[in-house]
């Protein structure tokens, strides 16, 4: 499954999807990635998708644009100058660095992976008499390994709290782990690592400012609610939604898109009455987790993951989670953030975050349900649940994008079955009919078998083929990109076909 991700991640380059940023330096830039041509346009189409399911199906729910740098007590305010830390280790010998916190979790997964064993091993020897329950609570193998990770989890658990680093380094001595490359134990003490990126603002030596880069839009929603909600006249419950950039300083950047130094997020705040904020987290739950379901990537490949602990503004959370080919990983979280935001900066602003209830007569700082997708982690998923290597009747193999519809980059390929005989101005006509309709593409070299191929690689549901019979009767075949299934249809109903299919 491993491989089958080497091949995303090439097919992404390869056909103009993500390109690793500034490939043609030797060193590159680790964790940044660039959009092409198939890849802007899958973005942008998540991004409709989104948008247009938040802002303009609900009446309640607006849009902003905030900016990216913000008046740095903002991240005061949110916590993150004090709080949004990870803590570090390196290995002496291969001058590696790790979260010592996932050096642990891996760990107590390896306790999980040899209770496992014991299992499998003992159901294959008992076969039917096998009673599993029975052997995980008497095995005494089993319990011993299970002692250690309860144990270790504990211990973690509260290390993290602090966190205690010390306590953290303990662990990792403790348990004797080691570092995958080097193998050995020659680990540095652990220190706290802020994962926000600054830089500086201002001319002169007295009026620079050191500033942030946004690690997350939800701040840019909060400084501006009472402008939104002034601005709007909206009555609670209501919602605030934006789609930008956001940077972290990750320190274990791997797996692609999913986890980058600069990404984008699709953040919507929901403000609501205090002591609703448990009704709309389960409303906002099962409505984002139908958004996802209905692009048809299959419902079994989501999950949520619900959080035993949660960060210090929160009362409840958890994650959906999509299986990626390596497991199961977070997309998109849902936060009820209570009146954590709002409350903070009041306090350091000393501007009242206050709602006026006409109903109660009362003013009060609204509570907060939260939806943060990650734009392209929902891109992974999709390319991820896509793509296909089709083995085919005659032997030969296919690579094939099965991209929701709508999603496609191009929705419709007009190709002249050879490229002379006024066809590629037919062609032509075609297109330039489509093109104020929904994305098109055109292209006349090669064999139209080859043609079709490239467009099954890039994902695009319809292929257009104009031959001698078009310039008589004026209809074309249309190609289907799943089934390769061929029709033979008037030009006058290729808009409305394809139009019904692809709208988002
Ligand atoms: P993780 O635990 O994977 O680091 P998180 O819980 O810190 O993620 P949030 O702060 O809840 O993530 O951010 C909301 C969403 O933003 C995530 O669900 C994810 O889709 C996206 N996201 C967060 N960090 C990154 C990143 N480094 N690269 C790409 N997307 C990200």
């Amino acid at each position: 499954e491993e491989d089958v991700f080497k091949k995303i991640v090439s097919h992404c380059k390869e056909y103009g999807f993500v390109f690793p940023s500034s490939e043609i330096y030797p060193e590159g830039l680790a964790a940044v990635y660039d959009y092409g041509p198939n890849g802007v346009e899958l973005k942008n189409n998540i991004k409709k998708y989104w948008w247009d399911s938040m802002v303009l199906l609900h009446n309640n729910i607006v849009g902003i644009d905030a900016a990216i740098f913000m008046n740095p007590t903002v991240w005061k305010a949110s916590g993150h100058v004090d709080a949004f830390n990870d803590p570090l280790i390196d290995n002496r010998d291969s001058k590696k660095r790790y979260r010592a916190d996932n050096l642990i979790e891996d760990q107590i997964a390896k306790y999980e992976e040899k209770i496992e064993k014991e299992v499998k091993k003992a159901a294959k020897k008992y076969g039917d008499a096998f009673d599993e329950a029975e052997f995980r609570s008497t095995n005494k193998r089993v319990l011993e390994h299970q002692k250690k990770r309860d144990d270790l989890h504990a211990r973690y658990t509260a290390a993290m709290q602090g966190p205690d680093l010390e306590e953290l380094k303990q662990i990792i001595l403790d348990e004797g782990i080691v570092d995958p490359i080097s193998g050995t134990k020659n680990w540095t003490d652990v220190r706290q690592f802020n994962l926000m990126f600054s830089t500086e603002m201002g001319s002169t030596a007295d009026t620079t400012k050191k500033i942030y880069l946004r690690p997350e839009t939800a701040q840019g929603i909060f400084v501006n609610f009472l402008n939104v909600q002034r601005t709007t006249r909206n009555k609670l419950p209501f919602g605030i939604a934006q789609i930008g950039k956001a940077f972290r300083n990750e320190i274990v950047a791997r797996q692609f898109v999913f986890r980058m130094r600069e990404f984008e997020q699709m953040e919507m705040q929901f403000f609501c009455q205090p002591g609703t904020e448990m009704k709309w987290f389960e409303y906002w739950k099962k409505h984002r987790l139908q958004w996802h379901e209905a692009l048809g990537m299959g419902d079994e490949n989501y999950r949520f993951h619900d959080h035993e602990k949660l960060a210090h503004y929160a009362n409840a959370a958890t994650d959906i989670e999509f299986k990626m080919p390596f497991g199961f990983k977070e997309v998109e979280g849902i936060h009820s953030r209570t009146n954590f935001d709002l409350s903070q900066h009041e306090k350091y602003s000393g501007t009242k975050m206050r709602y006026f209830d006409p109903e109660t007569n009362e003013s009060y700082v609204p509570y907060d349900v939260e939806t943060s997708i990650g734009v392209d982690r929902m891109f992974l998923s999709v390319m991820c649940h896509s793509y296909e290597e089709e083995k085919l009747e005659n032997g030969s193999t296919r690579v094939v994008l099965h991209l929701p519809e709508p999603l496609a980059p191009i929705k419709c390929a007009v190709l002249p079955l050879v490229n002379k005989d006024g066809l590629p101005e037919k062609a032509k006509e075609i297109q330039d009919e489509l093109k104020f309709h929904f994305t098109t593409h055109i292209e006349a070299k090669d064999s139209i078998g080859k043609r079709y191929r490239r467009q099954d690689a890039i994902g695009t549901p319809f292929c257009v083929t104009v031959d001698g019979d078009t310039l008589k009767d004026n209809t074309v075949t249309l190609r289907f990109r799943d089934s390769m299934k061929q029709e033979r249809v008037p030009i006058e109903n290729l808009r409305g076909i394809i139009e019904d299919r692809v709208s988002i």
